[in-house]
């Protein structure tokens, strides 16, 4: 869990986006949001004629968004549907690049295979909607380079190549 971690004190944040945990973004798009247990909701699907709740929402533990609609739409689908992006569904301010750098503290594993492990959810998710039938944008390929950009960083981290 990352709780602790504060911002750093420079950063500056754009007064149109305020940070917002994604879960609250994700929901509040929604039509018919239905708690169903601490961290699940059901609510309309809104990338298809949807007349009973059949989209599953989920807030992991790392405060990413899952969503399962039971008609089979995709996840990028679903987002665009409510004028966001993949990366809406993900905690944006843990990995900055403004924050603390790798080298001003030790080198966390578990917290570099988590970091591995979203940019692969990330990656996954931008290639199902591919799969999908959608195009590849411009914001898709800057996801994919950013997701590379951390994974090296990772490895950089530790220790590099051998
Ligand atoms: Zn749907």
């Amino acid at each position: 869990m990352q709780t602790q971690k504060n911002r750093p004190a420079g950063a500056v944040y754009d007064n149109a986006r305020p940070y917002d945990k994604p879960i609250n973004k994700v929901l509040q798009s929604l039509d018919s949001v239905k708690k169903t247990a601490p961290d699940r909701w059901m609510a309309k699907c809104p990338a298809h004629n949807d007349r009973r709740p059949s989209l599953s929402i989920r807030e992991a533990e790392d405060g990413k968004v899952l969503l399962k609609c039971w008609s089979g739409c995709g996840a990028a689908e679903i987002v665009n549907a409510l004028g966001l992006s993949l990366a809406d569904l993900f905690p944006g301010d843990r990995y900055s690049v403004t924050n603390t750098g790798p080298m001003r503290r030790p080198f966390d594993y578990r917290d570099a295979l988590q970091g591995i492990a979203h940019e692969a959810t990330v990656a996954r998710l931008i290639v199902e909607a591919v799969n999908a039938g959608q195009e590849m944008n411009a914001d898709s390929l800057d996801r994919l380079a950013l997701a590379e950009e951390r994974i090296s960083d990772a490895l950089q981290a530790a220790g590099g190549v051998q």
